[in-house]
């Protein structure tokens, strides 16, 4: 037993990072957790540690994709509980003369129409059993102006209205949506940003403590777990009564 037995959840990004250590912690809460995302060798290979978890090839920006993920649950666990749209990846821009067309869709299609189409297409399953947690996936970038890139922090932004007006509209039948809204944690993503794809893992380490001790009122690096904690406690049963709320997990990052 755990505090997610006899709960389905379907985590988008969880081959890697926020999403990979939310995959475990689930696991080990005593959840099924059906993983979709796009780099398939690694999302397979995190299924693979557990009966209860399920790996499906599933590009976040593709709304037919996003639905075929949510019916798999369905099939698979014969319902889903908890959808954690959480997969992204990091894309800087160098003001707003660099910014197109092209950049525009395609930032606000990851980090914003996923969310939207998880939403969509969880809603009616969650609706008919009365119950249901959606955790979409924001960021510190949506606080203060300088947190972010400037497109990723419009569909961060965005993410947070979003998730206000579904847990309106969904409250009825006691779904429930919220976000979460990480600050500086150690993961591809963030080691991208960086320019540290080809340090070591030590190396990456030691660059992501020094950040922290610089910038954060807590001097630690955030980790994946740290995010997972969040998302469990606003998946379980023990959020019953939070819905269109969001938090920072952030080490007093946007407080300082
Ligand atoms: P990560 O790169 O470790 O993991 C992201 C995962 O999403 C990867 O496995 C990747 O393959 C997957 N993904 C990317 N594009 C996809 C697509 N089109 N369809 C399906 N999957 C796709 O990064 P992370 O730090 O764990 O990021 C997870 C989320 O947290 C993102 O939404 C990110 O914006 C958000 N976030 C991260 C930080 C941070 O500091 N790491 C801070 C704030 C918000």
């Amino acid at each position: 037993s755990g505090r997610l037995s006899g709960k389905t959840a379907v985590i988008t990004g969880g081959a890697s990072g926020i999403g990979r250590a939310t995959v475990e912690l689930f696991l080990a809460e005593g959840a099924n957790v059906v993983i979709g995302d796009v780099q398939d060798a690694l999302g397979a290979s995190v299924a693979q540690t557990s009966p209860n978890a399920v790996y499906q090839h599933a590009d976040v920006t593709r709304e037919a994709d996003v639905k075929a993920l949510i019916d798999a649950a369905v099939e698979r666990f014969g319902r889903i509980d908890i959808l954690f749209s959480n997969a992204g990846a990091a894309e800087r821009d160098e003001g707003f003369a660099s910014i197109d067309e092209a950049s525009f869709n395609r930032v606000m299609q990851l980090h914003l129409a996923s969310a939207l189409y998880g939403i969509k297409h969880a809603e009616p399953h969650m609706r008919a059993q009365k119950s249901g947690a959606i955790i979409t996936t924001s960021s510190v970038a949506a606080e203060g102006t300088t947190y972010g890139p400037i497109l990723y922090s419009i569909a961060k932004s965005a993410v947070l209205h979003m998730t206000r007006l579904a847990a309106v509209r969904l409250a009825a039948d006691k779904v429930r949506v919220n976000a979460i809204q990480p600050g500086l944690i150690a993961t591809a993503i963030f080691g991208r940003a960086l320019g540290l794809d080809q340090e070591t893992s030590e190396a990456k380490a030691a660059v992501m403590g020094s950040i922290a001790e610089l910038m954060q009122p807590l001097p630690v690096a955030g980790q994946g777990r740290d995010i997972a904690e969040a998302v469990l406690y606003l998946a379980s049963d023990a959020s019953r009564f939070v819905t269109g709320q969001s938090f920072c997990v952030d080490g007093g990052l946007t407080a300082g």
